[in-house]
């Protein structure tokens, strides 16, 4: 063997780029990862990965990619050491914090932190540390509404049904395209070939969607849909089920509560009604609806497009409302729960204290809080607007608000003025330039990986662990976030963060250890934390959370069980089997049943309904986001063999739209909306409704200070600099789809 080929090895690693949460063998050499391709052994993936996955290795060497902390001066940025910048953070979030009031620091985390199992856990800490009401993450971006509706109906905001979809006969699907996002809120790897699956076995994948997507190229049905107008059209279809009789919730009724006034309530929503609204014609939603009702299997499933959209919230509400009418909810083939390998046990069936939103409102627009956060489409108004409580510090946390987040030039002017920023991140992009102080984790492949959230929304029981492949070269994301959260507390940046692992690991040890359902009640403590394994923070938390979870080995009490040692024995991951029926055990409402009505949907009902009876005039055009294969939101576009060769920031338009409009194919247009104006190059594509228009989100690398060399050759446009800062009922999501624009030649 040559001298180079006996320092190379093999390693398998879930790949932490996407939900699909693919199986990868990397190839790698000194700190260099030289190939990566699926792990055929995978038990979940099977060997799958896409263009992202094969990238990883570019994400690990990206000169881009920070490697030292850096403070901003009066000169430009320098690079420091960790113990300087802390030292900067302490007196920076002190001098904001010394007059008493804890809301005037706001913290903002991206949807990286669902990837990363250091951040995962090491955020909670922090956000209790910080002890403030401005908290601000992704999910008011694309999912409150699914919470909003989980924490209604079940009890638990996190109590996410998914597809059942190797077992499902009929599958609606609403505002999702899997073939390019491989999922969302759906754990399923090669989510195409599953699908393929479904109709080779004889099932309907029916795709409704403003765009002829790849998904729904491949379906065996597409409907076209107006933006924003998904509620009204699921009701629609509920209510044919309800008034033909078709209605079978099994097992359900029994513990369903809200399902008699439902003919009264659906009655504004007929098929006809909502035919010129939403640009399905009737006799289609009332063929679904019968095949839904019929089919012995069927699951709906709606996401983004519908959930960042005018009655978000309702269109959730439908789709559930549909699973529970057709008895497909928790049912093998409809829609299921995960229970994932590290999630506590609960006492079974029994109800609980219910959900409640609006604790607290934001101070400017009044919005309420949900699940502890307000929505980050306030943020700027919070940080612009004088008065008493005004958000004055920021700390940021793996997210890119600025492109990601509505109305992005405003809320980089509102940046502009905080009195100190501070962001946990690896790049010097478009929201972080504003900080003071960046402070970069080690490389995706120097941390433990094991899937928290993504484990919840899986098709399937499984498990899987990978240990770091490299070492780290500077404090990894549990030390940062500690070392944050000890400063927020006023402990000082020389505290022991190790300190906030104790406390971790006491709170969830000691709640183990009284919980009557729990094999480890009565256990010492002490003795169980002396037996944990792992060589760092976040595995020992990992691992007690893995053995006295639903499958754990419990500290020896059920040897066959799930600990991180059995993982790392296993490099392919452990499959538990399929889903299983979670009702009524899982349901935490204060009835112990399932809530279907609440005085909020109500509300809501009956706001939906009048617009219906005064539909207006359409706006010119509807802009809708889009989601692209080699693509995931920011945070890839500097990574050379995924932006290479691609223009794909272009706005997609019908071509009789585009020639209504003055437009030529590939012409710059100037597309104005109530936020903005930016000028882009369109395409036309008879794949896109008429009276719609659509551009990829994420781009949008020329704003000056940037240090993204690969992404600024293909900046694109953002196309949150045109959405406006509106939020969709009472999740607070964000409006994204179905943006009124007006469009011109340039
Ligand atoms: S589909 Fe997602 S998880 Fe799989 S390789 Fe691609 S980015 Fe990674």
């Amino acid at each position: 063997m040559s001298q180079t080929a006996s320092t190379e090895r093999v390693v398998t690693r879930t790949c932490p780029l996407c939900e699909a949460t693919c199986g990868l063998e990397l190839t790698v050499r000194d700190d260099e990862v030289l190939r990566v391709r699926g792990d055929r052994a995978d038990v979940f993936s099977a060997g799958y990965l896409c263009p992202k996955g094969v990238a990883l290795g570019e994400l690990h060497a990206d000169p881009d990619r920070l490697r030292a902390p850096l403070l901003r001066t009066a000169d430009g940025w320098r690079e420091a050491s960790w113990s300087e910048a802390f030292a900067r953070v302490e007196a920076g979030l002190g001098a904001v914090l010394e007059a008493g009031d804890r809301n005037v620091v706001a913290l903002y985390a991206g949807n990286p932190v669902a990837h990363n199992l250091n951040l995962g856990l090491w955020l909670r800490p922090l956000v209790r540390a910080l002890a403030t009401r401005n908290f601000y993450t992704a999910s008011t971006v694309d999912q409150m509404p699914k919470h909003v509706v989980s924490g209604l109906l079940f009890g638990d905001p996190q109590a996410l049904p998914v597809p059942d979809v190797d077992r499902c006969e009929f599958l609606l699907m609403l505002g999702a395209n899997p073939w390019e996002s491989n999922g969302s809120l759906w754990t399923a790897p090669n989510l195409p070939a599953r699908l393929k699956a479904l109709t080779r076995r004889g099932g309907r994948l029916v795709v409704v969607d403003p765009r002829r997507t790849r998904t729904a190229a491949h379906a065996s049905e597409y409907h076209a849909i107006r933006p924003g107008t998904d509620a009204a059209w699921l009701l629609a279809l509920a209510r044919v089920i309800v008034v033909e009789r078709l209605a079978r919730p099994d097992r359900l009724a029994k513990i369903t509560q809200g399902l008699e006034p439902l003919r009264t309530l659906l009655a504004p929503f007929t098929p006809a009604a909502v035919a010129a609204h939403c640009g399905i014609p009737a006799e289609h939603t009332l063929r679904l609806a019968r095949e839904l009702a019929a089919s012995p299997a069927a699951a709906v499933y709606a996401r983004f497009g519908t959930h960042a959209a005018r009655f978000g919230t309702l269109a959730a509400w439908a789709t559930e409302l549909l699973n529970v009418l057709t008895g497909n909810l928790d049912r093998a083939g409809g829609v299921m729960f995960p229970l994932a390998a590290h999630e506590r046990l609960r006492a079974p069936g029994g109800g609980g204290t219910g959900f409640r939103i609006g604790r607290w409102k934001s101070r400017v627009a009044g919005l309420p809080e949900v699940m502890s956060e307000l929505p980050v489409a306030t943020l700027a108004d919070e940080i612009l607007t004088e008065g008493p409580g005004r958000v004055r510090a920021l700390v940021t946390v793996a997210g890119n608000p600025v492109l990601s987040t509505p109305d992005g030039r405003k809320l980089d002017r509102a940046l502009e003025g905080l009195d100190f920023m501070v962001s946990v991140d690896c790049y010097l992009n478009e929201t972080t330039r504003h900080a003071d102080v960046i402070l970069p984790p080690p490389s995706p492949l120097a941390r433990p990986h094991y899937d928290l959230l993504f484990y919840r929304l899986a098709v399937r029981h499984v498990a899987r662990y990978s240990p770091p492949v490299f070492a780290a070269d500077g404090p990894d994301e549990t030390e940062i976030l500690a070392r944050l959260a000890l400063i927020a507390r006023g402990e000082g940046a020389d505290a022991e963060p190790a300190h906030v692992e104790r406390e971790m690991l006491d709170e969830l040890i000691g709640r183990e250890v009284r919980n009557p359902v729990s094999p480890l009640m009565g256990a010492d403590p002490e003795a169980l934390r002396a037996a944990l394994d792992g060589d760092t923070p976040a595995e020992r938390v990992l691992d007690f959370m893995l053995r006295s979870g639903p499958r754990g080995e419990a500290f020896g009490r059920q040897p066959d069980g799930l600990s991180l040692a059995r993982l790392a024995a296993a490099p392919g991951g452990v499959d538990q089997g399929p889903l299983e029926p979670q009702l009524p055990a899982l349901l935490r409402t204060q009835s112990g049943r399932i809530e279907l009505l609440s005085p909020l949907i109500e509300v809501e009902l009956a706001r939906l309904a009048g617009e219906l009876a005064g539909q207006g005039a359409d706006a010119d055009l509807l802009l809708i986001g889009r989601r692209e294969f080699q693509s995931n939101n920011s945070w890839l576009h500097n990574l050379p063999s995924l932006a290479a060769g691609h223009a794909r920031c272009v706005l997609h338009i019908h071509p009789e739209d585009g020639r209504a409009h003055g437009l030529a194919d590939g012409a710059l247009a100037e597309i104005t909306s109530g936020a903005a104006s930016l000028t882009v190059p369109v395409a036309f594509t008879a794949d896109i409704a008429r009276g719609v228009v659509s551009l990829p989100h994420g781009y949008g690398h020329q704003r000056a200070g940037v240090r993204l060399e690969v992404a600024g050759a293909v900046a694109g446009v953002s196309v949150n600099d045109l959405t406006v800062g509106t939020v969709e009922g009472p999740s607070g999501n964000a409006v994204l789809n179905g943006v009124p624009v007006r469009l011109a030649a340039r």
